[in-house]
């Protein structure tokens, strides 16, 4: 199927393939909005079976982020980029080595060609390092090291976010604001999960936890009493609430009529791996925080960077909105029958719509440079 007929291309304003003999580069950046500001999406690195496979998540993606940052009220579209991994790096999307800097400094070159329409940071196997690669070729990358003016890791603003966006919906299905006593299921220990972790436990939550690396859930075990499940099972273990911090589409056509939680509410991205799922969710009676509204904790993290800015006092309070955001999107739904996610994408679509008619849309700085005058 080419770009255009591609469902998921619907609505991008832009993709671009990049190639660079030299460091064996492969990418797609794809620009789905500029219209609320530039497109800030991270890179990620996976070795995707064909060009097809990459294309498909990217747009995916992309679209994703147009939405998330739309509803966090940010001043940015939408984007993303993926990495195919060179030859060389035998399928190894966490290779290590020189070449690895040398092909992050193309793609920063790649992302700079595109004059600031696009802001990159890091995804799945980008690192800080790397993102500091691609700072020596381009200025647009946020995400990186405090000691380098960045906002420095947002997965701890991610996890608070989630905890909040949780409680939001605890509050609408067990009619209590506290933790105590419910039985959580977390999937995947790693950066945001584990401190999600941290926080319900401190809050009194009792913790079954499944993870695909036996140390971390050891660990949780001994320090947090929590039940260890099999990754197979975390899934549609019975709980209070599932919280899923490890990857997409764990909501599909085979785990549905399995869940036995009522809420769903965790940091991944995608969760359900079609949309309309979420409509399956309500009439199961089960709450479900739209992912990209209750994770956006880390893209506002990155977004004071943007602006060359630290500023950790505005990031705490957009944060802390958060429940008030995921909790309105839950009565919304809950008022007129809808699926949560159906009414997020709403709201998010309404507001770039809104500015798009209003002719407030965003523009570089570079074009703003030429006036009318100037070319007539
Ligand atoms: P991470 O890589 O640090 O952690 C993922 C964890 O999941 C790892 O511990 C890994 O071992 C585990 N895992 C992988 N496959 C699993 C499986 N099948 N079953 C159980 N555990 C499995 O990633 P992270 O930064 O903690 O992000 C978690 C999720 O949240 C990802 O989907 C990410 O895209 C999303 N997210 C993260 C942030 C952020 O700020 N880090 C922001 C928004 C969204």
């Amino acid at each position: 199927m080419s770009v255009f007929e591609n469902d998921a291309f619907r609505y991008h304003e832009s993709v671009h393939f990049f190639s660079d003999e030299a460091t064996g580069l492969q990418a797609i950046i794809a620009i789905h909005s500029t219209v609320l500001g530039p497109a800030l999406g991270g890179c990620r690195v996976v070795n995707y079976a064909d060009s097809h496979e990459a294309l498909e998540d990217v747009l995916r993606l992309s679209r994703g982020m147009s939405f998330k940052n739309s509803l966090a009220g940010l001043e940015l579209g939408g984007g993303k980029s993926v990495i195919i991994p060179p030859k060389h790096w035998d399928g190894d999307p966490r290779h290590v080595g020189k070449d690895r800097a040398e092909l992050f400094r193309a793609f920063g070159r790649a992302v700079q060609s595109l004059g600031g329409r696009y802001v990159t940071a890091e995804d799945m196997n980008v690192s800080v390092e790397d993102a500091e690669n691609m700072a020596l070729d381009t200025n647009h990358v946020v995400g990186l090291d405090v000691s380098h003016g960045g906002m420095g890791d947002p997965s701890p603003l991610t996890a608070e976010g989630v905890f909040l966006g949780m409680r939001a919906c605890v509050r609408r299905a067990f009619k209590t604001e506290s933790f105590k006593g419910l039985n959580i299921a977390v999937q995947g220990l790693g950066k945001v999960g584990w401190r999600l972790c941290e926080d319900l436990h401190a809050a009194g939550a009792n913790l079954i936890v499944a993870d695909i690396v036996p140390e971390t859930t050891a660990r949780a075990a001994r320090l947090f009493g929590a039940k260890i499940v099999d990754t197979d099972v975390i899934v549609t273990t019975r709980a209070d609430v599932f919280a899923p911090c490890a990857r997409g589409s764990v909501i599909n056509d085979d785990t549905i009529g399995a869940l036995d939680v009522k809420v769903i509410a965790g940091s991944a991205n995608n969760q359900l791996e079609r949309g309309a799922l979420g409509l399956d969710l309500m009439e199961r009676g089960i709450i479900y925080a739209p992912d990209y509204v209750i994770n956006a904790g880390g893209v506002i993290n990155i977004a004071p960077e943007i602006k060359g800015q630290v500023n950790h006092e505005w990031v705490n309070k957009k944060i802390k909105k958060l429940e008030d955001t995921v909790g309105e999107i839950v009565d919304q739904a809950m008022k007129n029958n809808r699926s949560t996610n159906d009414v997020a994408d709403e709201i998010a679509t309404r507001r770039i719509l809104d500015m798009r008619d209003a002719g407030k849309v965003w523009q570089p700085a570079f074009a703003k440079k030429i006036s009318l005058q100037e070319t007539a």
